[in-house]
């Protein structure tokens, strides 16, 4: 079984961002409102991630780490409808196979629970006090999968890679306040008062903030709303490109194509603008369950969206004469 969860880890674990990313989402799901992380070496040494969501249950603590248990689909039809960021049951066992995990929870009613792994076994487990909320630690990321650890980049690389992963996961819950803090330095802080322009500003800094114009549109399948930049603030990368499809950011080549689209001939040639667009739509047109990192999505009536993207784009600028 830890062979298995092992493998699994290959897919879903392949570096510290992709673990910031699995417990952030597992804070999300939990209903916090305020997510800290805590790193020390890129990740590797340490990733603490502390919340104030709902907690697991004592009964509940040890099926956490056993594969396919999620608490987050219960029927068939829940499959088809994912409302919440985590629904696989992977991302802890696979993790937890790999490292050395520390979780402290509590549902703020009965004794919180307390349990620690390593490489997928269990350490030690005993009652709890903590206030409402899970703190989970997982230290010497694969400590005992050497060769994965060789695929690791320089650390400089590898703390990018959360960042990056976090300001994506910040704009897509401007309701939640995070706080990012690598090696004693504050790199993120979000002020989780639902003001998706403050939470720019908060990763890209005031002055881009205030550089961005609100777009909105819709049509009968799609509300797409959100920041773009001024033609004239583009970046040389694509990486400024954010697209959140029903609260959950997601990767689609397409879709970035639109919003470039959108910019027609105001943009130069290798430049890309930054670009904040959330889109909400019925979850029945989108198909989250096509990659175990949850990033590709599968989308019905992907040319409509595209033209909503991109008309809506268009239109904003050309009000505003740009
Ligand atoms: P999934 O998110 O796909 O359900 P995970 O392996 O990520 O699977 O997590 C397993 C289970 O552990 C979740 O379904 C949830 O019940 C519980 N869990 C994990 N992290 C937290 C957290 N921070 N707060 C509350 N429950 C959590
Ligand atoms: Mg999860």
């Amino acid at each position: 079984d830890i062979l298995a969860n092992q493998i699994a880890a290959g897919e879903v674990v392949e570096r510290p961002a992709s673990v910031v990313k699995e417990l952030v989402e597992n804070a999300i799901d939990a209903n916090s409102t305020q997510i800290d992380i805590y790193l020390e070496e890129a990740g590797l040494r340490k990733i603490q991630v502390i919340d104030n969501g709902d907690g697991i249950e004592p009964d509940d603590v040890l099926n956490a780490f056993k594969r396919h248990a999620t608490s987050k689909i219960i029927t068939r039809d829940d499959l088809f409808r994912i409302k919440t960021l985590g629904f696989r049951g992977e991302a802890l066992p696979s993790i937890a196979s790999v490292s050395e995990i520390t979780l402290e929870t509590s549902t703020g009613e009965n004794e919180g629970s307390f349990v620690k792994l390593s490489g997928g076994q269990i350490i030690e487990t005993k009652p709890n006090a903590l206030r409402k909320g899970t703190k989970l630690k997982v230290e010497n990321l694969f400590f005992n999968t050497p060769a994965r650890l060789k695929y690791v980049k320089t650390l400089q690389t590898e703390l990018a890679n959360v960042g990056d992963i976090v300001n994506r996961l910040a704009m897509s819950h401007p309701y939640i306040a995070f706080r990012l803090v690598h090696d004693g330095n504050k790199m993120l802080a979000t002020t989780g008062n639902g003001d998706i322009r403050q939470t720019i500003a908060g990763i890209y800094g005031m002055s881009t903030a205030k550089k961005m114009l609100e777009i909105s549109g819709e049509d009968l399948d799609f509300k797409v709303s959100g920041y773009i930049s001024l033609p004239e603030l583009t970046r040389a990368s694509r990486n400024y490109l954010s697209i959140i499809i029903n609260g959950r950011y997601i990767k689609n080549h397409l879709l970035n194509k639109a919003i470039v689209e959108g910019y027609g001939s105001k943009l130069m040639i290798g430049r890309f603008p930054l670009a904040v667009i959330q889109i909400d739509m019925d979850p029945l047109l989108v198909d989250v369950n096509v990659h175990p990192t949850k990033q590709e999505v599968r989308l019905s009536k992907e040319n409509e969206l595209m033209d909503l993207i991109s008309h809506t784009i268009q239109s904003v600028l050309s009000e505003k004469q740009l």
